[in-house]
């Protein structure tokens, strides 16, 4: 069964071709446009989905050595995302299984950011597992008992840690997005060089927007003392913020396998691309007895594979889409 994927929720146009759940091709485009805006601009993210759709499918067919009459399914983000992004993917894929005749399977953003382990056949996590989905929309800890069972069990109750890492990032002076800068300069710094306070959330639940305003006033402070103190301290400050960040979200996990009882623990998203997370949920994962999955650098931010493999899913399980079908900007698993 051969099904063409299409992931356009947010600033990547991608496309990948499956054939019985075995990834062919992944091609993924990032618009690098919106870095000179400090973070996505819906109206012109829409605007290069439209130009890039074309020319990205056709590289994902011709690198999979698959002829458009070989499918079986086309597959699109329904949601979550941005709305102009989800409809350039929406309406193609409608018109791509329409002038082919074949079904339409539509995926939820974040359940396919989880079966993203599943991409790798050796080395995936077993049922139940529980998943830390961390990226620059979402920040939950979902309890997975099969591949299209998930639940949420905790979640934040405000900022994503994905975007509480961009916005620090941003009062540092770093271009968008800037999780992967900050993850490179705390590389070489101290991360006990600075202390940043931790909110408690009761229960499973996250918050960042504290610590995100508490770095603010700490700048605000060492800044008016000395006027170079970021350039001087830069990665002793992402290294410090960084901890904080990974300190919060592990916190949460291990209490959550706790309570649970569960040892297979799995990391997805775009923040799992995070070096420092990955090190730390490693060492945590050997200090309480867990197997630990972590994906692959490029099935960790948004890319079309990961569509493809919730697709794969469905379509074992007849799960299509009605040609009447529309995006859905806000949608909750489950
Ligand atoms: P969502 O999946 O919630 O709809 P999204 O699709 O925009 O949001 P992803 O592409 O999954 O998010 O992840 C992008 C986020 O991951 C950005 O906030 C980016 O800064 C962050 N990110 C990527 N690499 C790293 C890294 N190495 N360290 C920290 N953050 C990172
Ligand atoms: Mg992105
Ligand atoms: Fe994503």
């Amino acid at each position: 069964m051969t099904i063409l994927a299409i992931e356009s929720s947010c600033d990547e146009t991608s496309a990948a071709v499956s054939v019985n759940g075995k990834i062919q091709s992944n091609v993924v485009a990032t618009q690098l446009i919106h870095e000179q805006y400090g973070g996505v601009v819906p109206e012109l993210a829409s605007r290069v989905h439209q130009q890039r759709i074309v020319p990205v499918v056709e590289r994902a067919l011709s690198q999979a050595n698959i002829q458009k009459n070989a499918l079986n399914a086309v597959a699109f983000t329904r949601g979550p995302g941005l709305l102009g992004s989800l409809l350039v993917g929406t309406s193609f894929a409608k018109a791509f299984a329409l002038a082919l005749d074949i079904p339409l399977i539509e995926v939820h953003h974040m359940q396919a950011h989880v079966l993203a382990h599943f991409i790798d056949e050796h080395h995936f996590p077993k049922f139940p597992f529980l998943c830390l989905t961390v990226s620059g929309g979402h920040t939950q800890i979902m309890l997975v008992r099969d591949y299209l069972d998930m639940e949420i069990i905790g979640q934040t109750q405000d900022d994503a840690v994905g975007e509480a890492f961009d916005k620090t990032a941003k009062l540092l002076n770093l271009p968008y997005p800037g999780g992967p800068l900050i993850d490179r300069y705390a590389q070489q710094g101290n991360p006990l060089a600075f202390p940043f306070p931790e909110v408690e959330m009761p229960g499973l639940d996250f918050s960042f927007s504290g610590i995100k305003t508490a770095f603010l006033y700490f700048l605000q402070k060492q800044t008016r003392a000395n006027p170079d103190f970021i350039a001087q301290n830069l990665p002793d400050i992402c290294a410090s913020i960084q901890r904080t960040l990974i300190k919060i979200l592990l916190t949460k996990l291990r209490k959550a396998a706790r309570q649970t009882g569960i040892r297979e623990i799995a990391l997805a998203g775009g923040v799992s691309a995070n070096s420092g997370l990955r090190a730390r949920l490693t060492e945590m994962g050997q200090e309480e007895g867990w197997n630990v999955y972590i994906p692959k650098f490029e099935y960790c931010t948004d890319n079309a594979a990961m569509i493809a493999m919730a697709a794969h899913f469905k379509y074992l399980k007849g799960e299509f889409t009605s040609q009447e079908v529309s995006p859905m900007p806000r949608w909750s698993i489950g």
